[in-house]
Parts: C-alpha cells; sequence; structure tokens
C-alpha cells in the first residue's frame, strides 16, 4: 500500500497548501503513483481527489474541495469549483471576461455529467453569468441534454438566471485590436484555457463538468468540443472521467475523452489513456503541430493522468489536502 508518510514528506515539496501555486512536472508523481500502485492491493483508493485543466484551476479547485470536505457530492463539487473561473474577469477563456467571437460576442458552451450517466449541456448561450449551471437544470429540469442559443437564452431566464453583459472592458479592447490588425476572414482563432474539472468524493463517486468561451475570433456561431459529451469532457462511475482542453474541431473528431475512458476500462492507466489520446491525433491529424489540445484524467482509484501535443500545458491537482499546479508531459516535449 502506498506508504502516506513517504509520500506525504514528498509532495510536501510541492504542496502549496491553500493559497499559492507553483508548478512542477508532473510526471514524477504520477510515475510514484504507477510503481506504489503496481504493489498496492486492487482496492486501494487515493481519494477524494479534484483535477482540473489550466492555473485558473487552482481556485476552481478550492470551491470543489469546499464541497467535497464537507461531505458533498462530486456533482455539487464540479459545479461549484468551475463557477469560479466563470464569475473571473480576469480568465480570458472562461464565462465572464471571455474573450468574444469574430463579431464581438462572447458565447459559452458548458457541460456536466454525474456519477448515474445523466448529463446536461448548453451551446452557443450569451448574457449569462453560470453556463455551467444552466447545463446541469437542463440536466435535472428537461428530458433533453443540450440546449442551445436563444432557447438555452429562454430556459435560463425563465429558470432565474438573471442577463448580463458578459463583454469587459478590457475584453473588447482585445477585439477591437484584433479586428484592427487581422482581416476579419482569418481562419485562424486562438486560445486553449478551457476548465474541464473532474471530481471524486469521499463515498467515492465521480463526476465532471467543463466551461469556456470557447476559442476567441471564432466563427460566429461556432460551437466547440466543450458542450458535447464524450468530446470536452466524460465521466463513467464504473470507470473514471476526462476532459479535454485545447482546439476543440481537433478533439470532436476524435471523441477525446470518450475515447480515454474506454482505454481506461480496457486497462489502461490514466496516464497512458491521455498518452494514447493524443497519439491518435497525432496519428490522424496531419496539421497537429499547428496546435495544442491538453487531456486530463481520473480512474475510479483516484490516480491521474495529464498529457498534451505541445508543451505548456498545466493542471491543478487537489488530494491529501495539498492543491498543486503540475506540468503536463507533452509529446511535442
Ligand atoms: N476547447 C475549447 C474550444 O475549442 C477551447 C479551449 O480549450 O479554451 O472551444
Amino acid at each position: 500500500m502506498i506508504d502516506r508518510r513517504e509520500f506525504l514528506k514528498k509532495t510536501a515539496l510541492v504542496s502549496i497548501g491553500s493559497i499559492a501555486a507553483f508548478s512542477k512536472s508532473a510526471s514524477a508523481l504520477i510515475q510514484e503513483e504507477t510503481a506504489d500502485f503496481g504493489k498496492s492491493k486492487q482496492s486501494e483508493v487515493l481519494i477524494p481527489v479534484v483535477i482540473s485543466t489550466w492555473k485558473h484551476g487552482i481556485p476552481a479547485n478550492e470551491a470543489a474541495w469546499k464541497v467535497i470536505q464537507s461531505n458533498g457530492r462530486a456533482l455539487d463539487a464540479v459545479e461549484q469549483g468551475v463557477r469560479v473561473p466563470e464569475a473571473d474577469p480576469n480568465v480570458k477563456s472562461v464565462g465572464y471576461g471571455g474573450l468574444p467571437d469574430r463579431d464581438g460576442f462572447v458565447t459559452l458552451d458548458a457541460c456536466i455529467m454525474d456519477e448515474n450517466g445523466n448529463c446536461g449541456s448548453v451551446a452557443y448561450l450569451q448574457n449569462i453569468m453560470h453556463p455551467i449551471s444552466v447545463a446541469r437544470m437542463v440536466m435535472e429540469k428537461t428530458p433533453h441534454i443540450m440546449l442551445a442559443g436563444k432557447g438555452a437564452l429562454d430556459f435560463a431566464l425563465a429558470n432565474g438566471f438573471k442577463k448580463v453583459n458578459l463583454l469587459t472592458k478590457e475584453a473588447k479592447g482585445a477585439w477591437l485590436k484584433w479586428k484592427k490588425d487581422t482581416k476579419y476572414n482569418s481562419r485562424k482563432s486562438k486560445g486553449h484555457d478551457t476548465i474541464g474539472m473532474l471530481a471524486i468524493d469521499k463515498t467515492g463517486n465521480i463526476s465532471g463538468a467543463c466551461t469556456t468561451s470557447g476559442l476567441a475570433w471564432k466563427y460566429h456561431g461556432r460551437v466547440g468540443d466543450s458542450p458535447i459529451i464524450g468530446a470536452g469532457m466524460y465521466v463513467d462511475n464504473e470507470v473514471g472521467g476526462a476532459a479535454a482542453t485545447g482546439k476543440g474541431e481537433a478533439v470532436i473528431k476524435m471523441s477525446g475523452s470518450f475515447l480515454i475512458v474506454e482505454l481506461m476500462r480496457n486497462g489502461k492507466s490514466p496516464q497512458e489513456a491521455c498518452e494514447l489520446a493524443i497519439q491518435r491525433i497525432v496519428k490522424k491529424q496531419s496539421d497537429y503541430k499547428d496546435f495544442q489540445v491538453g487531456f486530463i484524467a481520473l480512474d475510479k482509484r483516484g490516480r491521474f493522468g495529464a498529457y498534451s501535443i505541445n508543451k505548456g500545458f498545466q493542471f491543478a491537482l487537489y488530494r491529501n489536502n495539498q492543491n498543486q499546479l503540475l506540468d503536463s508531459n507533452s509529446y511535442l516535449g
């Protein structure tokens, strides 16, 4: 079994408690765990645990962990967690403050999934601060899974959500600068900082959430991978879960999160599954060097994995009362 004291001693070096964050390579931690699990009983688990994409995962994990610590459900944890960057105007890729599409509209995509396989999603939603909570309401209050555009907005307003202007002064300024510097018909969009979050609560149940303003300067009406169950995020309570960030089109093409969960179902570790999924993109999408995709994964024992095409992908891991920002390994080194 894992020598907790040894583990804590090692990770104390990289602990950030609940306030500050710094990063280190995740590979050492993954190797320690994989080796450890090799020796451990199958029943050994490292839960509860919360994992999420990027640096803004750190404060999001904090909010999720509070729910988990008070014996809350993983579903509530992931919803509360991702609401933090949704409301943060400094996060330029999620919710309020997100960079707009090429016509100046902030359009949001989000999805959520629980331990029973229930899921809900919203796409191309405008003027709502917390698309993740609308997605949850779609899941819990309608016979459907996905609502989009005006229908999603009407549903949100009818259910008590308030209409807000999501385009901050900074985001508008960045858009006006882009318009001046770039041809409107440019095929290029940018940005890859969606928050995807997976959590396993104290009872061992897993849930996931994913929310984004999508790629900046995207075509008006474009929907990415983040609201698509199985692409941007997927969980299966028998196996584990996965979430994606990066170029949504690349992730949709290979049903990234579903693929990772199925690889884990077939015996791969979360790390192996993330690496195989990235290799699938590399094999099938010849322009892979031109974009970023990153995946995170958790299995039901609480083991984690992360991998990306290009360098620079980071994720936040909260476990053993430590919230750490870690560097993912990447295909292109
Ligand atoms: N995956 C998102 C999208 O394609 C982008 C991101 O990760 O920020 O909309």
